[in-house]
């Protein structure tokens, strides 16, 4: 039985805004934090456009444990810097319960990694912090195991959760992963807790980013997690997927558009 998810506010608070409250929070960043330089100078961009929270993984979960792992707490550091210089909230994952308390020194916003949304010490470590925790569903997840693992976070006294829709593995093979906006409606019905969706990690490819996010907004998401590169070519995470800050501005533009005609606004930083 789902207990938490009926009584609690809808809306998780983020520093000096709201999500969950009839708005549209937009985060986006690189997947991994590479160098200070990189991450200064997408943070410049986003800042630009006025996005709110910044996105970047400082522990990266990686299918292959020879690839790039991020820069652990060096890279947490250089995402304080960015919240001090551009005022943007700092979403970043934490992969292990032993990390929660270093992770949350710099971050304003906790990510639980796909791979360990039925981490349950996990789950309960973070559920034991009152930062607002961005909740991704598991590769296999259905979503009533999604919610439970929401269950796990709020049964600890953090109700500030945020679950996140990016994708499922399918047969299909064209694209990384199948994103699954039937699903952002099936927990608005099921539960009061505010969803995103994660276009980037949902298609695996930068041309479907930008057509998915903006289904993401008609099915009523409320907000996006978008993966954006100043050179995607020599990312080293998830380049194929990563929006150059050119195509940013233009799916920002095209966002603005619906959500005028959705009648939602989409939160500025300043
Ligand atoms: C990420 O956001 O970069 C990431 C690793 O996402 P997921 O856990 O959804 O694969
Ligand atoms: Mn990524």
């Amino acid at each position: 039985m789902l207990v938490y998810q009926r009584d609690r506010s809808p809306a998780v608070e983020i520093g000096p805004f709201k999500l969950g409250d009839g708005n549209f929070v937009i985060m986006a960043g690189p997947c991994a934090i590479e160098s200070k330089l990189q991450v200064d100078l997408t943070a410049q961009t986003l800042g630009e456009l006025h996005i709110p929270v910044f996105r970047a993984g400082a522990f990266k979960p990686r299918t292959s444990p020879y690839e790039f792992r991020g820069l652990g707490e060096e890279g947490l550091k250089i995402l304080a810097d960015v919240r001090k210089n551009t005022g943007m909230s700092i979403v970043t994952e934490v992969m292990d319960s032993q990390d929660v308390e270093l992770v949350s020194r710099y971050a304003d916003i906790l990510q639980i990694g796909s791979r360990n949304m039925q981490n349950y010490r996990l789950l309960e470590a973070v559920g034991e912090t009152q930062h607002p925790v961005v909740l991704k569903r598991g590769l296999a997840a259905t979503v009533e195991e999604w919610l439970y693992a929401a269950e796990y976070i709020m049964a600890k006294g953090n109700e500030k959760v945020i679950l996140c829709e990016r994708g499922i593995r399918t047969f299909e093979k064209y694209t990384r992963n199948t994103l699954d906006l039937g699903a952002v409606v099936a927990v608005k019905e099921l539960s009061n807790l505010p969803v995103i969706v994660d276009p980037s990690h949902g298609s695996g490819k930068s041309s479907m980013v930008a057509p998915l996010a903006r289904a993401a907004m008609a099915a009523g998401a409320d907000g996006l997690l978008i993966e954006v590169h100043i050179d995607p070519e020599k990312a080293l995470c998830d380049g194929k997927q990563s929006l150059t800050p050119v195509q940013m501005k233009e799916l920002m533009k095209e966002l603005n558009a619906l959500s005028k005609a959705m009648g939602k606004e989409i939160v500025n930083n300043n």
